[in-house]
């Protein structure tokens, strides 16, 4: 039985279609593999899926319950967590602190907060920097932070918006490791990710989009031989060295 499932969803914006009619499911246990070009509704998605948007049109069921009208913090306490495209960490404080507040919404007794909020950082390898200000973190510190964070509010399903994105090269063998041990963990996982290298290191399934439609989805060996994809987005993706 499915995880999480999608029927029909829609999202626009005015006139801007973000998402349409969209469909596919996820298992327990999988890395689905979220792409498409900019612009193509993946984040609007998440947003979706999240409580933050309401979908015009669709349902969003997770294991077995049905999403569309809950907050954001009910979604998450249903068990989905994630993490945001454009960070957002209080920079003012420090690093351990940033993962108790999320820890907190479920355990409030700050010693076994700190305690807990302390062993996500240790997984993401960041231990070290617990009472460092998140402001003074390095592009992937920040990514591993709200990664920490998202661990913290203890999720089923995690739901990952371009954790590659914008940190240098070297830096991204360490984090493909980390989302593999995430799985290890036994989280089932949706990974919005430009690099198909990263993708096709970690995806079990794919699920293309384009201008906020599915257009391929299957085997990640299957789908990038897909010629609508290759059209819309991995030509491109793939002469830039993405
Ligand atoms: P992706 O994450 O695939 O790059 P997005 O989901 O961010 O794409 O955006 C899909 C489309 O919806 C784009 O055309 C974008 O400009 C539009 N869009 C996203 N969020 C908003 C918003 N809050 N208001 C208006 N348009 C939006
Ligand atoms: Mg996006």
């Amino acid at each position: 039985m499915a995880l999480l499932t999608l029927e029909g969803v829609s999202k626009r914006f005015g006139g801007v279609v973000a998402n349409h009619a969209i469909s596919f499911e996820v298992r327990p246990g999988e890395i689905v593999g979220l792409i498409g070009p900019n612009g193509a509704g993946k984040s609007t998605l998440f947003d979706v899926v999240t409580g933050y948007y309401r979908p015009d049109a669709g349902r969003v069921a997770f294991g077995g319950r049905d999403l569309v009208g809950l907050r954001p913090d009910q979604v998450n306490r249903l068990g989905i967590g994630r993490t945001f495209q454009k960070l957002r960490p209080f920079r003012e404080m420090t690093v351990l602190e940033n993962v108790m507040v999320a820890v907190m919404q479920h355990a409030p007794q700050p010693a076994a907060a700190g305690e807990e909020a302390l062993g996500y950082l240790e997984f993401v390898g960041l231990a070290g920097k617990g009472s460092v200000h998140a402001r003074g973190l390095s592009t992937g510190e920040r990514k591993r932070l709200e990664l920490a964070r998202a661990l913290a509010t203890r999720p089923r399903l995690l739901m990952l918006d371009e954790v590659t994105g914008g940190v240098d090269q070297k830096t991204i063998p360490g984090l493909v490791a980390l989302i593999g041990r995430l799985r290890e963990r036994g989280l089932t996982l949706v990974v919005i990710e430009h690099n198909m290298r990263v993708i096709m290191a970690l995806a079990d399934r794919i699920v293309a989009l384009h201008l906020g439609e599915v257009i391929a989805e299957g085997p990640p060996a299957e789908v990038v031989r897909d010629r609508r994809l290759i059209e819309a987005y991995l030509g491109g993706a793939y002469a830039r060295g993405a």
